[in-house]
């Protein structure tokens, strides 16, 4: 082992497992691509005010989560603790919302940074596969999305997950809400620092997983009952639309997130089989964050899925991806000469497109047919001195043992043959 390991809260993806997560962002974003969503690609750190402005100030995400740095130079940096932000920063100053077709529908994938207490299911380093349609208030539009997270999640065999709706009002009937809630909050037993949350994000104690806070909950005034007609009107076509597509919801009166953008339609995706860490992906609209960060009015819907927790929840529910074996055809050769010319056999075949290997290391016959198994190669190109001599090479099949004399000529069409 090396002197030094991973930092606290991260871990390698290492083969075989990273071939899972590799499937996982290919299946979320599959539906993505089909959908009319671009794939958008930004920096890993941004101006930290743009987090801070974006995500909001009071967020454990911000004030306690972000990784910042000072650069030599003097920028504020944030390493980035979510997508959203970024990729509204991006669309903006490439202008895409002025190019006339809105909604801007971009995709995303990439690594994210909080300073969290490392668990099971929550690291500091972790991946998400995002999208976000920017600019049109359209009921359809929030429907897509959770048809589109459910569709992935369910194209990779998916079965235990749960959604969870809610409406979190917008600029007119939330804050007489916020309003209500306070004073109920006010009048409760809780600690400092929940108070003081009560002050500056009111709907965030609501999320608190605390029994002792939980327990005093009962009674509190709910969002749905001060939704204005707009508001009520909007989350019912939501609703309708995604019920008409066959995608099953709860309602969650208490579901709120952890970011301050949030305007109407809020969503999570949870898990059974994932403990504390149930969440595997969430988002929801964010009328106001275009605004919030020097932009124009800018209505938008997104969300954001885990990608090692997706992994988690395909290990929890014991589903075994279908994941095409690397190799297909694996060389052996036996002696010099023959290391040589099948080398270039072993080139030939990759430039025709079959996925081939080469036994390296100089090892001997029963070495390289050890690596020729491990390799899950449906096929095995074996060669010494003497089948050279006869211009030819014996072509294994591993599965059912037989093995046969090929023409070296005649190796591309006849491993194409047996693949086929
Ligand atoms: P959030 O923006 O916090 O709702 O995150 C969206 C999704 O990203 C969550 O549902 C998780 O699946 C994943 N996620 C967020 N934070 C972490 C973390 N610290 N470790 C692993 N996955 C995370």
């Amino acid at each position: 082992m090396s002197t030094f390991k991973a930092p606290k809260g991260t871990y390698d993806l290492l083969p075989p497992r990273s071939a899972t997560f590799l499937a996982v962002r290919e299946a979320i974003s599959t539906p993505l691509r089909n959908s009319g969503y671009g794939y958008v690609e930004t920096p890993g750190f941004e101006d930290v005010k743009l987090f801070s402005r974006g995500v909001g100030e009071s967020t454990d995400i911000v004030s306690k989560e972000m990784y910042t740095l000072t650069t030599k130079g003097g920028e504020e940096l944030g390493l980035r603790p979510e997508g959203t932000a970024s990729v509204l920063r991006a669309a903006l100053q490439g202008n895409l919302h002025k190019l006339g077709n809105l909604p801007v529908k971009l995709w995303y994938s990439g690594s994210y940074y909080r300073y969290e207490r490392a668990q099971a299911g929550r690291y500091r380093h972790f991946s998400q596969v995002g999208a976000e349609a920017i600019g049109a208030e359209d009921p359809a539009l929030d429907a897509e999305l959770i048809i589109l997270a459910d569709q992935a999640y369910r194209s990779l065999g998916l079965r235990n997950f749960r959604i969870l709706l809610n409406s979190l009002g917008d600029k007119e009937c939330r804050p007489v809400y916020r309003e209500a809630l306070q004073d109920f909050l006010r009048g409760l037993d809780l600690d400092e620092d929940t108070l003081r949350r009560a002050e500056i994000n009111p709907l965030r104690v609501l999320d608190d997983k605390r029994e002792s806070v939980q327990k005093q909950l009962v009674g509190v005034p709910l969002l749905r009952d001060y939704l204005c007609d707009a508001c009520k009107a909007y989350h019912e076509e939501v609703r309708a639309l995604v019920s008409a597509a066959g995608v099953v919801f709860e309602d969650d009166d208490k579901l709120v997130r952890g970011l301050d953008y949030y305007t109407r339609t809020t969503f999570e995706f949870v898990h059974d089989g994932l403990g504390s860490q149930s969440a595997v992906g969430g988002g929801g609209r964010y009328d106001g964050l275009s605004e919030m960060i020097g932009g124009p009015a800018l209505p938008s819907v997104g969300w954001a899925l885990g990608v090692d927790r997706t992994v988690l929840a395909l290990e929890a529910e014991g589903v075994a991806l279908d994941l095409p074996t690397a190799t297909s055809v694996f060389a052996v050769a036996i002696g010099e000469e023959a290391r040589r010319i099948l080398f270039g056999k072993v080139t030939e075949l990759r430039r025709a497109g079959v996925a081939a290997d080469f036994s390296f290391g100089g090892k001997g016959l029963k070495g390289s047919m050890k690596d020729a198994n491990r390799s899950g190669a449906r096929l095995a190109v074996v060669a010494g001195e003497r089948d050279l001599a006869e211009g030819v090479v014996q072509l294994k099949n591993m599965e059912t043992g037989e093995q046969r004399a090929v023409a070296l000529d005649d190796l591309l069409d006849a491993v194409r043959a047996e693949l086929a």
